[in-house]
C-alpha cells in the first residue's frame, strides 16, 4: 500500500485526537484537532455509534498513524510481539517506539515522526558509531544513538536542534546533549510510551 500523502491533520481529525505528526504546530492553538472536533469530510459530523470492530480498527489505525507505519510492516511487528514472552499488545508498541526514526524524534533531533524518517533516509544518524538510513531499524537496550559529525553543519540540523534542544526525553534514554548522542538505556515500559492507543484492542483486531 502507498504511503500516505495527504493532510496530515486530517488523520488526526478522523481518529478524534492528537497523533501529534506536525511538530510544534500540535502544541499550538492552530491545532485542527482543537479547531475542529469532528472528522473530515462530507460524513464527519454525522453519526458517531461505534461497533466493537470498529473500536477495535480505529486503536489499530491510530497507533500506524502515530508511527507512520504501513500496514504490511505493522502487522509483522504483531506477529513478532506475539512470539515474543509477555502481554503481546505491549510488546508492539515496545517495538514501535525502538525504531531508529521514533527515536531520532523522542530526542528532539526532528521536528515530527515523518521528519525523523525523512532525515534518517539522508544518512544523518549512526548507531553505535556507524551510519544507519534504515528508519525502521530496530534498537535494542545498550546502542548508542548519534549524529554524524559531518551533518552537525547542516542547516537543517542545527536548525532542528534549536528548536527542540530543551524538549525533555523519556528516561530510558540517556541524552548527552553536549556530544549529540544518547544510550538506549534499556527498552520502555508500557507506561513509559505515550501512544495514545489502548493496544489491547489491536491485539482483538489481529486476533479474529
Ligand atoms: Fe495537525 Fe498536529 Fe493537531 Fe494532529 S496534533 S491535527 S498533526 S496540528
Amino acid at each position: 500500500m502507498a504511503r500516505y500523502t495527504g493532510a496530515v491533520c486530517k488523520l488526526c481529525r478522523r481518529e478524534g485526537k492528537k497523533l501529534f505528526l506536525k511538530g510544534e504546530r500540535c502544541y499550538t492553538g492552530k491545532c485542527s484537532v482543537e479547531r475542529r472536533t469532528y472528522a473530515p469530510g462530507q460524513h464527519g459530523q454525522g453519526r458517531k455509534k461505534t461497533s466493537e470492530y470498529g473500536l477495535q480498527l480505529r486503536a489499530k489505525q491510530q497507533a500506524r498513524r502515530y508511527y507512520g507505519i504501513q500496514e504490511s510492516q505493522f502487522h509483522k511487528y504483531f506477529l513478532m510481539a506475539e512470539r515474543k514472552a509477555g502481554v503481546t499488545g505491549e510488546n508492539l508498541l515496545r517495538i514501535c517506539e525502538s525504531r531508529l526514526d521514533n527515536v531520532v524524534y523522542l530526542l528532539g533531533w526532528a521536528n515530527s515522526r515523518a521528519e525523523a524518517r525523512q532525515l534518517v533516509t539522508h544518512g544523518h544518524y549512526q548507531v553505535n558509531g556507524k551510519k544507519v538510513d534504515i528508519p525502521s531499524y530496530l534498537l535494542k537496550a545498550g546502542d548508542t544513538v548519534s549524529i554524524k559529525k559531518k551533518s552537525l553543519d547542516s542547516e537543517k540540523i542545527k536548525a532542528v536542534l534549536e528548536t527542540n534542544g530543551s524538549r525533555p526525553v523519556p528516561q530510558w534514554l540517556d541524552i548527552d546533549r553536549e556530544n549529540c548522542s544518547a544510550k538506549v538505556v534499556n527498552l520502555p515500559e508500557r507506561e513509559q510510551i505515550a501512544v495514545p492507543v489502548e493496544e489491547h484492542l489491536i491485539v482483538e483486531f489481529y486476533s479474529k
